[in-house]
């Protein structure tokens, strides 16, 4: 772990105390410090008025029950989470997740980093973040329903397009999206499209959304290959994760002539040497809302599939130029670093949150591969729900093709902003201090201009 700066040290030390147990806010909070000593000790100005203090306090957390009945007739309790972090940049935005591992820290780990990625991508919005420990796998259609209709039923009161607009997250698609806009229309009395991003293209939703993340990644992963007069082409790649974001890295990944030969979810590992079928993964995983082993099952002995392995395993055998986490935090370590650097991997970008341990981080730093933290890596989802909310506001639809390429040249924004502050504080290639110094200079430069409120 790196030295705090003296000034900033002491902040860290309060943060431990005033949020106790929440490992995962902890982690995200001492990411960020550790790259802001050049800044503080640079713009003192900072310090001075607290910002670091009140960026670390959630502007508002509201926690409420979330009753529902089940097909059995059974009264379920759940507990849902909002927590609205930031707003000086505008509107809370960020994503709302359903699975069972989600604690307050989880979501306030989650907020927090928003803060900065929406600050990076240079568009006009706060963070935010929202869940539950509701687990949608398993759940018939009308029970996921009837869950979304109960969490919206307290939570539309603390929404609004000018307030705060969530989007899906992992457990939370396209399906659930649509049943939570249902019952905020019905409660409210009002289609407000802004009030909800990753709508169905029908009613509101802005094309491209879907594939945003994944595609946003590989985006910032082609830019960071070329600085090393790289590209995707004959690359072999894993992608952790078998959901929205990774779906959507492997089709680009392969559009761009590289190969994903293993993908995952939380049961086990699919290694295919021939490149992951995207249609089959596609059949298995959206339509069929079945596991990954289904794939290796209809590919015959083509693919093998490992029961409760990791997917940065299949590095100890075979040569892995790019890796893109896309599952969920803290599920590549140290030892999986150590694996990956042995392989020669060169690139690694963050399509999940926080998916890198701090000690896989340090040692793809020492061992010079490209790494790219997922506030910037992943942020093409959020800017593409940005989109969408210019879109709704304009009540105007955008075709694929203009969306992918405003997508693609907020992703070069966000790279060039990443490489430009690295240079600036005299370390070149360094894109976690980058995104974190330029995510943190344009909200703090904001919160001044508002005085202390
Ligand atoms: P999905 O629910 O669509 O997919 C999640 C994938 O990760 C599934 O394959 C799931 O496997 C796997 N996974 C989830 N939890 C675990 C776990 N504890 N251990 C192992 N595997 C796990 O979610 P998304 O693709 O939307 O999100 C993936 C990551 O990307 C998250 O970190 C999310 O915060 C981040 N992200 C998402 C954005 C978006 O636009 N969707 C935007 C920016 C970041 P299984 O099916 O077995 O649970």
């Amino acid at each position: 772990m790196m030295n705090l700066h003296p000034r900033i040290a002491s902040l860290y030390e309060n943060v431990l105390r005033r949020n106790p147990g929440e490992l995962e806010f902890h982690q995200a909070v001492r990411e960020v410090f550790e790259s802001l000593g050049p800044v503080i000790a640079k713009h003192p100005e900072y310090a001075d008025s607290s910002i670091l203090e009140r960026l670390c306090e959630p502007e508002r957390q509201i926690i409420f029950r979330v009753p529902w009945i089940d097909d059995q007739n059974r009264v379920q309790i759940h507990r849902g989470f909002r927590v609205q972090f930031n707003s000086a940049l505008g509107p809370y935005k960020g994503g709302i997740r359903f699975h069972p591992s989600v604690l307050l820290g989880t979501v306030k780990f989650l907020g927090f980093e928003q803060i900065f990625k929406n600050a990076l991508t240079g568009l006009p919005i706060g963070g935010a973040k929202g869940g539950s420990d509701f687990d949608p796998k398993g759940k018939s259609q009308n029970e996921v329903m009837r869950f979304c209709q109960s969490f919206m039923t307290e939570l539309y009161r603390h929404l609004g397009e000018y307030t705060d607009v969530p989007a899906g997250d992992i457990g939370v698609g396209g399906r659930e999206i649509g049943y939570l806009f249902g019952q905020y229309k019905r409660l409210t009395n009002r289609y407000e499209s802004g009030v909800l991003t990753g709508k169905g293209i029908a009613w509101g939703g802005s094309l491209v959304r879907t594939e945003a993340t994944g595609y946003g990644t590989v985006f910032f992963t082609e830019q960071m290959l070329k600085t090393r007069g790289q590209t995707f082409e004959g690359k072999q790649v894993l992608v952790s994760g078998s959901g929205n974001v990774a779906t959507y890295a492997i089709q680009k990944v392969h559009a761009l002539g590289g190969s994903v030969i293993g993908c995952s979810d939380s049961s086990g590992v699919v290694y295919d040497p021939e490149g992951i079928d995207l249609e089959l993964l596609r059949q298995v995983k959206e339509v069929e809302r079945g596991r990954i082993s289904e794939y290796a099952r209809r590919k015959g002995g083509k693919a093998e599939y490992h029961s409760g392995a990791k997917i940065w395993k299949i590095a100890e055998s075979t040569r892995i130029d790019v890796a893109l986490p896309c599952a969920t935090q803290n599920e590549l370590n140290g030892d999986d670093a150590r694996l990956l650097i042995r392989s020669g991997v060169q690139a690694v970008a963050e399509g999940a949150n926080m998916p890198s341990t701090p000690e896989a981080i340090r040692l793809f730093s020492e061992a010079k591969v490209l790494f790219a933290p997922g506030k910037a890596a992943n942020a093409g989802g959020v800017s593409t729900s940005a989109l969408e909310m210019q879109q709704n506001a304009s009540r105007d639809s955008w075709s694929f093709e203009y969306t992918e390429q405003r997508l693609a040249e907020i992703m070069h924004g966000i790279h060039e902003r990443c490489a430009h502050t690295a240079e600036e504080y005299g370390r070149p290639g360094d894109y976690v201090l980058g995104a974190n110094i330029s995510g943190f200079t344009r909200v703090a430069d904001a919160m001044l201009a508002f005085g202390v409120i």
